[in-house]
């Protein structure tokens, strides 16, 4: 079993949250994966393609897209799996309430 990324400290403040809604971006399909942990961002139009993504209340998280992992990491930035983890996150947060 491969073990999951470490969390890393990330800037929501320079989060671009359009990025869900521009271009061609599919809609991403995040479920919880109780086997490993974390959740699981998967693509609405290529089933087969998921990564692993977490993200934690003190906003640190993880995601094993190539995008993340090469990039935005780099940058503290969150990738657009856990944006929409987040968005989902909040949303989940105001129907309990
Ligand atoms: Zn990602």
């Amino acid at each position: 079993m491969i073990p999951l990324p470490e969390y890393i400290d990330l800037d929501f403040e320079h989060a671009d949250f359009g990025i869900l809604q521009r271009g061609k971006n599919e809609p991403i399909a995040i479920s919880w994966d109780t086997g490993h942990r974390c959740h699981v961002a998967i693509s609405a139009t290529t089933p087969e393609v998921y990564y692993k993504v977490d993200l934690l209340c003190d906003g640190s998280g993880f995601c094993t897209c190539p995008s993340f992992k090469d990039v935005q990491s780099k940058k503290h930035r969150p990738c657009k799996h856990i944006i929409a983890l987040d968005l989902q996150i909040a949303k989940k947060g105001k129907e309990e309430k």
